[in-house]
């Protein structure tokens, strides 16, 4: 293995790869350190997304395991039906396609490779450290990816985020063998009783198979004392609903999200963060894919003119945080706020936020697939109650600061 490239990218997921996969195809040397030993390895994700993603980076059907007609949002008692294009995505298959892009394009995918820390000269990153075989190695860059995801090897002692002040969660899914009665829809459920301060899904995963999950926002789970562990949940979401079998777990997935309001410091001196590593998924939903590679797209732009222009510092690499700021980080903000109300929500609430949803106008279902929702859209979908009030002062220290 060479112990020098233009470009280095540590963590092989979604973000990482197709940061790597565009400046690879702009005829940039560039590498990916991928901890696990294959690229598939990473089946955390449920794989919902939108046709930007299947659209925009070109995914071939082998990556789709399923194609919906429409998005369900279920409060406990209420039900409420969107008419928006959705897809499932085969996540393993997604990493093996991209990784096998990424080679295409010119590019070198090496995995069982752990990213352990940037390489400091004068404040500058000039490359990282790396364990491979269990020997460290050090493998310079002019400039140097961070994908790793929640993990945030190298942002995160960088300073470049924030994981102590941030929102945690955990995500469980399983893979089951069984019909879905409703199959032709990703299905949200907010309700305490099932997934407590979080969300359930069921999503289709082909003809036969079905994915159902729980999401636990920790601060708020942990206040409703859930009885028994996230895996409880989930066999009980499977196991409580006639509207699927509940067959043969074939699979669980699981895996943690660590997210802010994703105002992030995005660049330093030879150094960008894409994807989770730059907290960029989503707050209200957790969708995450799709965010992650808006950034490795825009990261890809500017580090591509960064290098014709020979200035690979955070002056030359800023216009990709201040475009992402621009394009998601302020309408993310006010998401984030709704994200801490919705999951605080009493059943009650929960109900008439399904019942807001229902009343969405074709445009309002559009910009709320594209998270563009506007104050206005968000105060129509907020069930005020009067005890929400405490929490106004530390939502405006949050918009503020
Ligand atoms: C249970 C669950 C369900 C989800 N469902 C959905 C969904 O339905 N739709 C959606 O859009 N999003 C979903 N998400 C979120 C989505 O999966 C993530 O936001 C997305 O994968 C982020 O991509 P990424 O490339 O930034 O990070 P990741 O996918 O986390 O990839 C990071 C990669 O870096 C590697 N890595 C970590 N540390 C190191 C290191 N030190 N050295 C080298 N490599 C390293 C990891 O092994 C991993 O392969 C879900 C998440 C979870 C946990």
């Amino acid at each position: 293995m060479r112990h020098s490239y233009e470009v280095v990218v540590a963590g092989g997921g979604p973000a990482g790869l197709q940061t790597a996969r565009e400046l690879a195809g702009s005829g940039r040397d560039v590498v990916v350190f991928e901890a696990d030993e294959a690229l598939g390895d990473n089946d955390k994700s449920t794989g919902g997304t939108f046709h930007q993603v299947v659209d925009d980076y070109g995914l071939p059907d082998r990556v789709v395991m399923d194609e919906c007609e429409r998005v369900s949002f279920e409060g406990p008692a209420e039900r409420a039906v969107l008419s928006l294009p959705a897809y499932v995505l085969d996540f393993p298959k997604l990493q093996e396609w991209l990784g096998a892009e990424v080679e295409r394009a010119g590019g070198t995918v090496h995995t069982g490779v752990r990213v352990q820390s940037p390489v400091l000269e004068d404040d500058v990153v000039r490359g990282v450290t790396i364990t491979r075989d269990g020997e460290e190695e050090t493998v310079r860059a002019a400039l140097t990816v961070d994908a790793t995801g929640p993990a945030a090897t190298l942002a995160g002692p960088l300073g470049m985020f924030d994981r102590e002040s941030a929102q945690r969660g955990i995500g469980m899914e399983f893979e089951v063998a069984g019909d879905y009665e409703t199959g032709n829809e990703l299905l949200f459920a907010f309700d305490h009783d099932v997934a407590p301060g979080g969300y359930a899904w069921t999503f289709p995963a082909g003809k036969t198979r079905y994915k159902a999950g729980i999401c636990w926002v920790n601060g708020f789970a942990a206040a409703r004392n859930p009885e028994g562990s996230i895996r409880d949940h989930v066999e009980r979401w499977v196991a409580a609903d006639d509207r699927w079998d509940s067959g043969k777990i074939c699979a669980v997935h699981a895996g943690e999200g660590v997210w802010t309001d994703s105002i992030t410091v995005r660049a330093r001196d030879g150094i960008v963060a894409v994807g989770d590593a730059a907290s960029s998924i989503n707050p209200l939903f957790g969708e995450g894919i799709r965010p992650a590679m808006a950034s490795a797209s825009m990261a890809a732009a500017t580090v591509g003119r960064a290098f014709s222009d020979g200035d690979l510092s955070r002056d030359r690499l800023c216009p990709y945080e201040e475009r992402w700021n621009r394009e998601y980080g302020d309408r993310w903000r006010l998401q984030r706020i709704l994200s801490d109300l919705l999951y605080d929500f009493t059943p009650g609430q929960q109900d008439r936020f399904v019942r807001a949803i229902e009343r969405l106008s074709d445009g309002g279902a559009d910009r709320l697939q594209r998270y563009d929702l506007s104050v206005r859209d968000l105060l129509t979908l907020y069930p005020f109650e009067p005890r929400d009030l405490q929490k106004a002062p530390g939502f405006a220290r949050q918009l503020l600061f």
